[in-house]
């Protein structure tokens, strides 16, 4: 047997034989067309509009983002600019296919150069010139295997298009040689509960051999023995029975109330986290809602998002995070500036003091939204990183008609300053993924310093536990709404250091909730204290196990 390292998604474990993803097209040759431009136009006019209508259609089958990423990318298909750059290559003679497999290329290049969220679109770029070469060709678009059983799919990376169809009965789990755990792959496979290990470099696989998908373990485990697969097959299960068991509000086993919140960037997600037991949502992303707008919403248009949130959340708690522009999520409206480091720039409540018309538009909305609906409406500012700037958004937010007003604690200042900080704001929520970011001065979408970004590391859990205690001390809740709320086992750390609700993706809850009810709040605090006393994450990861 051998392991494969990678990144893995969720909790999963999953075994079964492997089908490698078909290959891609040949790519097309600079051979000089025989057709005249005219009809090399038409033909890629017929092209993309057929891949468009195929994108779409597929999307309106998946529904949820699913969806949106579809229609991102028929929208990719058919943009205007990309097509004049296709029709300037075939006037200097080149046939259509060419012409669509040069300018995609170029585009996808620009797109990787700006890195962090639109770097990772290349890909799905590269996916839709694939397609759109196939209707040229008249072939099949290169895509996933049906070897006629169960199968763990393994590819360089997976398009969107892909991901989001994949027959859940039939994909057994997931394997990506490429991408990041912020990659498509990787965000879709964690909203539908695939088990995958993304990432996992040069590794081959052979079509057909039976290996283990670790996801828990970060892991692919090549020729298993007996005992591994029969462990492997035992944990499925258990974590199945978990998955089945009836959805109960989060508690420690000594009953400690430990609420389980949902981590959402849109409404259309609100029915399936309540299905999943989500008591509330922790942390709703609005940026989300406006990635590819160039102009800041109207009052009006974000208020109907905002609306359709709190109805569906009805007498729950609901925390709204205002605008986070900035880094790997620019905003053209709200971060229109070139910096040489944007995660250490204008960003979070930074760029929304820069341009406070924004902000005001935002928390009015909100304050609107809430008048005419029954949720717990909670407001929270991001990348907060002073006293001043708390002051500041939860001064504003009150006096634009917000009840409940906080800040995300992300940047080690804050941390450092939270019992202060919660002298001002109603509650803190802990943001992990940039605490551990800024802790660890290691970027979160750089697999290079990767080993650096966990939300383990004993520093990370030592700012943590001062801000639970500056709750503490103000009498003010503290919550955490990063990833590391999705880590079972971290969880429990979490509620041992005094954190007392947890927000995470709505896949993740049944993990959650199942590992909490196995620890009461005196283990619990045993456990954390293990975790603290470590030296670095992974000695704190198999202290809390040991203390577990
Ligand atoms: C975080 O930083 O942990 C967080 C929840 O915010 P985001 O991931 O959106 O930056
Ligand atoms: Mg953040």
């Amino acid at each position: 047997m051998a392991e494969i390292h990678g990144e893995g998604i969720g909790q999963g474990v999953a075994q079964g034989p492997v089908a490698l993803m078909s290959a891609p097209l040949e790519a097309p040759t600079d051979a000089p067309s025989t057709r005249t431009p005219d009809e090399e136009k038409q033909a890629v006019a017929a092209a993309v509009s057929a891949t468009a209508a195929e994108l779409n259609a597929r999307g309106e089958r998946a529904g949820g983002s699913a969806q949106d990423v579809l229609e991102a990318q028929a929208m990719m298909a058919e943009d205007p600019t990309l097509l004049e750059q296709v029709h300037e290559r075939i006037d200097q003679g080149a046939t259509a296919e060419y012409a669509v497999h040069v300018a995609f290329a170029a585009f996808a290049e620009q797109l990787k150069a700006l890195g962090g969220y639109l770097g990772e679109r290349a890909a799905d770029l590269a996916d839709v010139a694939q397609r759109v070469i196939a209707h040229l060709r008249g072939v099949q678009a290169p895509g996933v295997p049906d070897p006629g059983h169960p199968f763990v799919l393994v590819a360089a990376d997976l398009a969107p298009a892909d991901t989001a169809l994949l027959d859940l009965d039939q994909v057994l789990a997931v394997v990506t040689t490429d991408g990041g755990p912020t990659s498509h792959t990787a965000i879709l496979a964690r909203e539908k509960g695939i088990v995958a290990v993304v990432g996992t470099g040069e590794a081959s696989f052979t079509e057909g051999e039976t290996v283990i998908v670790d996801a828990a373990n970060d892991a692919v485990v090549t020729d298993p023995t007996d005992e591994q697969l029969a462990e492997a097959a035992e944990r499925a299960a258990a974590r199945a029975a978990a998955a089945a068991a009836p959805v109960t509000p989060g508690a420690l086993a000594d009953g400690t109330a430990v609420p389980l919140l949902a981590n959402l960037g849109s409404p259309d997600g609100a029915a399936e986290a309540l299905e999943l037991g989500a008591e509330g949502v922790g942390l709703f992303r609005t940026e989300f809602l406006f990635l590819s707008s160039d102009e800041a919403p109207s009052v009006e248009s974000q208020k109907e998002s905002y609306r359709r949130l709190l109805e569906a959340f009805a007498g729950k708690k609901v925390v709204v995070r205002v605008l986070d522009a900035g880094a790997d999520k620019p905003l053209p409206f709200l971060t229109d500036v070139e910096e040489e480091n944007p995660a250490l720039g204008r960003r979070g409540i930074r760029a929304l003091q820069h341009r406070e018309q924004i902000l005001r538009d935002q928390l009015t909305a909100l304050a609107q939204a809430d008048a005419e609906t029954d949720a717990d409406l909670w407001v929270m500012a991001p990348m907060v990183a002073t006293v001043d700037e708390t002051e500041y958004f939860t001064s504003l937010a009150k006096e634009l008609g917000l009840k409940t007003t906080g800040v995300m604690v992300e940047v080690p200042s804050s941390a450092l300053l939270a019992e202060e900080i919660l002298r001002h704001a109603d509650f803190a929520s802990i943001g992990t993924n940039d605490l551990v970011q800024y802790t660890m001065a290691a970027d979160r979408l750089l697999g290079s310093v990767a080993h650096l970004q966990s939300p383990w590391h004993p520093a990370a859990l030592r700012l943590i536990k001062m801000v639970a205690d500056g709750g503490a001390v103000n009498g003010k809740p503290v919550g955490v709404c990063g990833e590391a709320a999705a880590d079972p086992l971290l969880a429990v750390v979490l509620a041992g250091l005094g954190v007392q609700t947890l927000s995470m993706s709505p896949s993740a809850l049944a993990d959650v909730r199942a590992e909490l009810a196995r620890h009461t709040l005196e283990d619990a605090r045993r456990i954390a204290q293990a975790a603290l006393a470590a030296s670095n994450a992974d000695s704190a990861k198999s202290a809390a196990r040991a203390a577990a």
